[in-house]
């Protein structure tokens, strides 16, 4: 199984030029090479390409010689791509890169990189007795071998996005038992059959409102001027913050959830209902987000952990069921967080109520 984890770097003042020069050295090939194949009459092909890399291009500029050849050589497999799709008609001719729109450069070598903690070796880059390895915002997430590591630049930051080889000997230890269904919900982000529950971050919702007001002051300014440009830029970096906070509250759930219970039930998603509504607010489209991705992390982490996951079907009705006494509320609004049982009186809450149903349904299936 493959896992790609994508972490921030903290590169020096230093690192930040030599990145830069990296990038631009690849976008330089790319660019070099794609000219050549557009002359009339020259047809790509990989040898030529190569050729043409250490025949002319490698010889004509010097300082190609700094970078990794393995970057070099992952432009010509970029562009073998490009024109793949061009002649299977799923994209059009090959396109010059551009500087600042995608800048990035890949080594698909697990030899040529290493991670190490924090630290992050690129062959040719941390060259020297003195030369320092490039900082990770974080460890990586789950043990397992480096494959391949691309690192991009965005929004003035810098990405390392690793894939690994995922092998289940995760760190930490194993859940040995426990079951727990889960409901995914809209007060909360998940309420957990036995109580837990995780809440939704503040951190998080505060970003959203000012994103919505940001939008608000964008729509009225006006198109193409220089104040449009720079409300455009914050908010542009505003979504990437908003999605690591997700990602980071989601990765936290996941963990804890996967570390604690053996078996874990959750619903089904269904991508129709969520997509087919209309007029749906900002929130609740980056709330759907949040969702998937949050089925995702825990599908994976429980597959790394041995942890057994099921999925109910979404057309179970596990908010009507009162899971006590079994009497099925068919009046129940979208919009209501608790109601009260009319065969028994009990008081229900909506999400705690689902999540045990929930692992009931779930657990009827696993246990036959
Ligand atoms: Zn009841």
């Amino acid at each position: 199984m493959l896992l790609a984890h994508k972490v921030e770097l903290r590169p020096s003042r230093e690192q930040h030029e030599k990145l830069l020069q990296w990038v631009g050295t690849t976008r330089h090939c790319f660019n070099n090479l794609l000219s050549n194949f557009s002359k009339e009459g020259v047809k790509f092909s990989k040898k030529i390409a190569r050729e043409y890399l250490y025949n002319t291009l490698r010889v004509e500029n010097e300082w190609y010689s700094d970078v990794s050849q393995v970057i070099l050589q992952e432009s010509i497999n970029d562009l073998e791509s490009s024109y793949k799709r061009f002649f299977k008609k799923l994209g059009g001719y090959p396109r010059f890169k551009k500087r600042g729109s995608k800048d990035s450069f890949s080594i698909r070598d697990k030899t040529k990189f290493k991670v190490d903690g924090r630290n992050l070796y690129l062959e040719k880059f941390n060259k020297g007795r003195k030369a320092k390895p490039l900082k990770l915002r974080e460890k990586l997430r789950f043990e397992g071998i480096p494959k391949q590591v691309t690192i991009s630049y965005r929004n003035g930051k810098w990405w390392a996005s690793i894939l690994i080889k995922g092998c289940s000997n995760y760190k930490g230890s194993f859940p040995q038992s426990g079951e727990v269904g889960i409901d995914l919900g809209i007060k909360d982000l998940a309420t957990l059959s036995d109580g837990t529950t995780f809440q939704k971050s503040n951190k998080l919702s505060k970003s959203l409102k000012r994103l919505q007001r940001k939008q608000r002051v964008l729509s009225k300014k006006k198109k193409g001027s220089n104040r449009y440009a720079k409300a455009k830029l914050s908010i542009s970096k505003l979504h990437l913050r908003i999605k690591n906070q997700r990602e980071a509250l989601l990765h936290n759930v996941s963990h804890a959830i996967t570390s604690k219970y053996k078996t874990i039930c959750l619903e089904d998603l269904s991508i129709s209902s969520m997509t087919k509504s209309k007029n749906k607010s900002l929130n609740r489209m980056i709330l759907d987000v949040g969702m998937y991705e949050l089925r995702r992390q825990l599908e994976y982490k429980s597959f790394l952990r041995g942890v057994d996951i099921y999925f109910v079907d979404r057309y179970y009705p596990s908010s009507k069921i009162h899971n006590e006494c079994g009497f099925k509320n068919d009046t129940l609004k979208l919009g209501e967080s608790s109601w009260k049982c009319s065969n028994c009186g009990q008081l229900v809450d909506r999400d705690l109520n689902a999540s045990k149903n929930i692992l009931e349904e779930g657990t009827k299936h696993l246990h036959v």
